[in-house]
This record gives C-alpha cells, sequence and structure tokens, in this order.
C-alpha cells in the first residue's frame, strides 16, 4: 500500500509546492510511482506540470457525485509521476461543502485515498496557503504530514505553531491515523547569520522533528520554476537538485524506520 503525505503550512511562499513537485520528481527517480495532487487553487502546480488547460480537476473529482479519479489523473512529463490538476472554479466548493453537515472534511479521503494508496507508492498532497476546507481535507486524507518553513524569517514560527495546532486538532477529531512527519527547511541560506540563528532555533525547538536535509536559497529553484520544470530536470546539478535527490534518500530511509 502507498502512502499519502500532505504538505502544509498556512504561510504563502514556504515551498509547499516547490518541494511537492521536486520531491515528487526525485522520489520517481528512485524507481517509485508517484501521484501529485494540487489542493490549491491559485493552481501554481498545475500550470507548472500541466501547461494546457485540463478536460477534467480537483472540481470535478469533488463536486456534486464526484467522477472516477481515473478521468481526472493524467500522466506528467516525468517517467512515474502523476498528476491530478486542480482548477480556479474548485475554490467556490468550498462555501457548498462547509455548508453540510459533515463539513466535506472526508470527500478526498473518500473519493482519493483509497484509489491514490492501490495505485502509487507516494502521493504528494500540495495544499493551499491557509488551513481552510481543502488543507484539512488533505490531512484527513494522509497518513503523514510534512511542513515546509522557511529559513531566515521571524513570522514563520508564528505560521508554524497555528499550523501545528491545526494538525493536532485534525489527529483528535478527524484523522486519529495522522502522524506529523518532519518539517523541512527551505530557503536557507547558511552564510547569512540570521538563518543560521533560524535553524539553531528550529532544530532546538523540534528537536527530532526536522529532515536533515535542508534546502538551499538556490536561483535555479526559479528559472526551473520559469521554465516550468523541475529543478532537478532544469539544472539537475545545482544545489537545490542535490538536496532533493538527498531528501527523496532521507524521507524512504524514515519510512523504513
Ligand atoms: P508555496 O507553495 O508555499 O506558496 P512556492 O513553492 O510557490 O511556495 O515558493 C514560493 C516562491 O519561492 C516561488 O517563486 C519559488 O520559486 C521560490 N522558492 C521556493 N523555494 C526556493 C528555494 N529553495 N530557492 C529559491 N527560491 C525558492
Ligand atoms: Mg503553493
Amino acid at each position: 500500500m502507498g502512502k499519502v503525505f500532505a504538505v502544509v503550512n498556512n504561510k504563502g511562499g514556504v515551498g509547499k509546492t516547490t518541494i511537492t513537485l521536486n520531491l515528487a520528481h526525485s522520489l520517481a527517480n528512485k524507481g517509485v510511482s508517484v501521484l501529485v495532487v494540487d489542493l490549491d487553487n491559485q493552481c501554481n502546480a498545475t500550470s507548472n506540470f500541466f501547461p494546457t488547460a485540463p478536460d477534467a480537476t480537483l472540481y470535478e473529482l469533488l463536486d456534486g457525485e464526484g467522477i472516477d479519479p481515473n478521468k481526472c489523473v493524467y500522466p506528467t512529463q516525468y517517467d512515474r509521476v502523476h498528476f491530478l490538476p486542480n482548477t480556479e472554479d474548485s475554490g467556490s466548493l468550498e462555501p457548498e461543502l462547509l455548508a453540510r453537515d459533515d463539513k466535506g472534511y472526508q470527500l478526498l479521503n473518500q473519493r482519493l485515498r483509497s484509489y491514490a494508496i492501490n495505485r502509487f507508492d507516494f502521493t504528494l498532497l500540495d495544499c493551499p496557503p491557509n488551513l481552510g476546507l481543502f488543507s484539512l481535507q488533505a490531512m484527513a486524507a494522509a497518513d503523514f504530514v510534512i511542513c515546509p518553513v522557511t529559513g531566515g524569517s521571524r513570522y514563520a514560527t508564528a505560521g508554524l505553531d497555528k499550523t501545528i495546532r491545526t494538525i493536532k486538532y485534525v489527529q483528535e477529531e478527524v484523522n486519529p491515523n495522522l502522524r506529523f512527519l518532519r518539517l523541512i527547511l527551505n530557503q536557507v541560506d547558511r552564510r547569512e547569520g540570521v538563518d543560521r540563528a533560524f535553524v539553531a532555533g528550529i532544530l532546538e525547538d523540534y528537536e527530532g522533528l526536522v529532515f536533515e536535509t535542508m534546502i538551499p536559497r538556490c536561483t535555479a529553484v526559479k528559472q526551473s520554476e520559469a521554465l516550468k520544470q523541475t529543478v532537478l530536470r532544469a539544472a539537475p546539478k545545482s544545489a537545490a537538485a542535490s538536496k532533493f535527490r538527498k531528501l527523496a534518500t532521507e524521507l524512504i530511509d524514515l519510512l523504513q524506520e
């Protein structure tokens, strides 16, 4: 059976999408199969992985009676990586679902989880920059939470505390099987004192809960985003690509513990 990972942080710009796409590609390079799901209706992952407008998306999966997930899961330019795209329209589902008795928390769990874990070794859920319904649905459907944090931001830990409180709420009320796996430090520049202090603080406060692999701040990441490619494809020799390869190894090893 595959495992499902929600990539969550209520802050935008911390690297949820960047980490999801590059981790997916680096995992697939190790021979496992990966499904990436875009749960953010800003559709950054979709515009990167799926330049042409897809026929069926997350919207059709979650709207009304839903559709067979096979109809909205597509192959990508990367071997062994499949993708479930989103559309801006999916935001309109939120008030409708929240008006239901069950608030729609379990819809993704009910409509995607068993399909995903039967077909893919890893399913990565790229969440929006808030802790609203789509992040809750992701955590209801997931085995693990991965939480990206950006180095050097004074506000990063405030967002982190909120995110961790929400994960606890989900564990208690919605999905007792959910496990907080690791924080991942992204955009770290160890040459800067502020980043060094920030990293040291995070490692102390969240001991044992931080991936050893940290992703450096690296212009190749921005360049690859402009090319609509992963950094592993656009700049395989960059520092970031090398760290994403290490991150995939660390994640696979962690699951075997
Ligand atoms: P989120 O999904 O959390 O909103 P993104 O993954 O979209 O964040 O990242 C926000 C911006 O920061 C993007 O423009 C992305 O290219 C850039 N970025 C993310 N990680 C890095 C990195 N390690 N080095 C350089 N730029 C990065
Ligand atoms: Mg994003």
